[in-house]
């Protein structure tokens, strides 16, 4: 807050009174601090995709290249077109969450059928199973559903992402009281103890050696704490090196007409 006197004087130039202004600055702060998120984030992260991708097509234009190695290029330039394109995505919705303009669509969501949905989308991949353990009546969360798949997504992105040598992941879905918890268990790297309070920090990534091959952002996890929150929900984990870590999405069940309505159990 800033404050700005000025002294209101009569016509015989004697002082009659004060003029006291106000003003906030807290909103100008916020866009600079944006601002200069922003510059650095250009700066570091989005140089060195774009670099490749201006490398290599650069190649392709100017060199004769053999048809296998043409192909390659043409991978890498669109990988890294992708990294790029997640990162401004992900940059882009987690500043809306954090301001607060981010519009939720609240509806009542059969939750098993929503985990069903975005488990199913790894069906078919070599590497990991993704195991659905839901109970048989079906949990009824109010959610807006994008939000709940984006989360969902994430998730379940980085427990087969941080489990190269493993073959499958576990979804448990339970009710517990008022609350649906799903649990997503991985059996892969685990997070180092050191680690464990930063990880929902945005742009955090865990710098070892076994995950230094691994692409990614650090914004997955800000992002699905921020859509947990808005559900009044939360997020956690469990986590141990070498054997794997469980995420632990907390949701409040849909109540009919407001908190003290009846739980909807289909
Ligand atoms: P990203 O995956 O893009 O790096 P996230 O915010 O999703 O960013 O995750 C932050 C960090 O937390 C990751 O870099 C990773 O090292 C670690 N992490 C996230 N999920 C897991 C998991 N299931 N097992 C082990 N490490 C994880």
């Amino acid at each position: 807050l800033e404050l700005y006197a000025t002294p209101v004087r009569g016509r015989d130039g004697g002082v009659r009174g004060y003029l006291f202004v106000f003003r906030d600055r807290s909103e100008e702060e916020r866009v600079d601090e944006m601002k200069n998120e922003f510059i650095s984030i250009v700066s570091h992260e989005l140089r060195t995709p774009l670099a490749s991708v201006l490398g290599f097509v650069e190649i392709l234009l100017n060199r004769e290249v053999a048809p296998d190695k043409r192909k390659r290029y043409l991978q890498t330039i669109y990988d890294e077109a992708n990294r790029l394109s997640t990162l401004i995505n992900d940059f882009l919705d987690l500043q809306r969450m954090e301001s607060g303009q981010q519009v939720y669509h609240y509806e009542p969501v059969e939750w098993n059928a929503l985990v069903r949905e975005v488990a199913e989308q790894w069906k078919g991949r070599p590497t990991h199973e993704i195991r659905l353990h839901v109970p048989g009546d079906s949990l009824v969360v109010r959610g807006d559903p994008d939000r709940l798949r984006q989360l969902l997504h994430n998730v379940i992105s980085n427990a087969v992402k941080y489990s190269p040598g493993a073959d499958r992941v576990d979804l448990y879905l339970e009710r517990e009281g008022d609350h649906a918890v799903l649990r997503v268990q991985d059996y892969g790297l685990g997070i180092p103890e050191e680690a464990k309070d930063k990880m929902f920090t945005k742009f955090y990534r865990v710098d070892n050696t076994d995950r230094r091959q691994i692409g990614g952002t650090g914004l997955g996890l800000a992002i699905c704490k921020e859509i947990a929150e808005a559900h009044d929900g939360s997020l956690r984990f469990e986590s141990e090196m070498g054997a794997g870590t469980t995420f632990f999405l907390d949701l409040p069940l849909y109540r009919e007409e407001g908190v003290g309505g009846s739980l909807v159990i289909l």
